[in-house]
């Protein structure tokens, strides 16, 4: 898989090179509509949303509202039909893994790498040091399918973090994973995410994973989707799914979701 949104001419960058923005996302007014079959499917209608450099921005809504759709849009992969998004370069950790059956895990994680240019020896040169901090060492040379799904998904996030992009646009990340494993793994995403100045805009459909990552939280509308609600969090990290304040903005969020529905 190439390294989605490499150097991709579709994503404008924000301002000049060097110059200081206080915008690493900005999607505007955004219409998305797919035609299929010889219908209109309109995914997005009047969409916006914001991120600043290093904010960690969570998006929910109900399934099928233009969440992937918004996240290709921001990783260059697809067109807006009308607004404007304009994005730092951004790279996509899909919704389903995309890792190839052959290649090991290190060869998987390193393809953003080898996409850049480098030899194989000098990409896995590279990555190597990041198994030992995503809590994957010893699994270099697993294929796939001899991980866990958990394991998959730090492969998966790891190939996007390696594209070297200063936005990352998470889809879904842990939706597959069983309860304990996807807190867990938001435990990791965040101590990985604190050491890293890294834009991150993640899409979920888990209300409390929204909260205990979101430094905002934005609530979708049906589909067509646009943005109903825009809360901050503004809580001190690490979050408790059980800490009040936390069930307080959860309670929010679920309130903005259900009259959006
Ligand atoms: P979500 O991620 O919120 O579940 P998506 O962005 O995947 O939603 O899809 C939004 C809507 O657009 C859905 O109704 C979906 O069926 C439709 N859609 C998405 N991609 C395509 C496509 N390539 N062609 C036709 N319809 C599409
Ligand atoms: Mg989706």
């Amino acid at each position: 898989m190439p390294a989605k949104g490499a150097t991709n001419p579709m994503v404008q960058a924000l301002s000049p090179p060097g110059a200081q923005s206080t915008r690493a996302v900005s999607v505007q007014d955004v219409a998305r509509t797919f035609h299929a079959r010889g219908h209109a499917v309109p995914a997005l209608a009047g969409m916006n949303l914001i991120a600043a450099p290093g904010e960690i921005v969570t998006v929910v809504g109900p399934s099928g509202c233009g969440k992937s759709t918004l996240l290709e849009l921001i990783c260059g992969l697809q067109v807006a039909d009308a607004g404007t998004c304009d994005a730092m370069p951004a790279a996509l950790m899909p919704q389903r893994d995309l890792l190839l059956p052959w290649a090991s895990a290190l060869d998987n994680a390193a393809l953003p790498l080898r996409v850049h240019g480098l030899s194989a020896a000098e990409a896995r040169r590279q990555a190597v040091p990041w198994f030992e901090r995503v809590g994957l060492q010893g699994f270099e040379r697993a294929r796939p399918t001899e991980l866990s799904g958990g394991m998959r998904q730090r492969v998966s996030f790891l190939r996007s973090l390696l594209a070297g992009k200063p936005v990352l646009a998470l889809d879904e990340p842990f939706a597959s994973l069983d309860a304990l494993t996807r807190q867990e793994m938001q435990s990791w995403l965040e101590h990985v995410l604190a050491s890293q100045a890294r834009t991150v805009v993640l899409v979920t459909h888990d209300v409390e994973e929204a909260v205990v990552l979101g430094d905002r939280v934005i609530v979708m509308s049906a589909r067509p989707g646009r943005a109903v609600a825009d809360i901050a969090v503004g809580l001190a990290r690490p979050r408790r799914r059980t800490d009040p304040e936390v069930v307080a903005i959860r309670e929010r969020v679920l309130a903005a979701l259900g009259a959006s529905t």
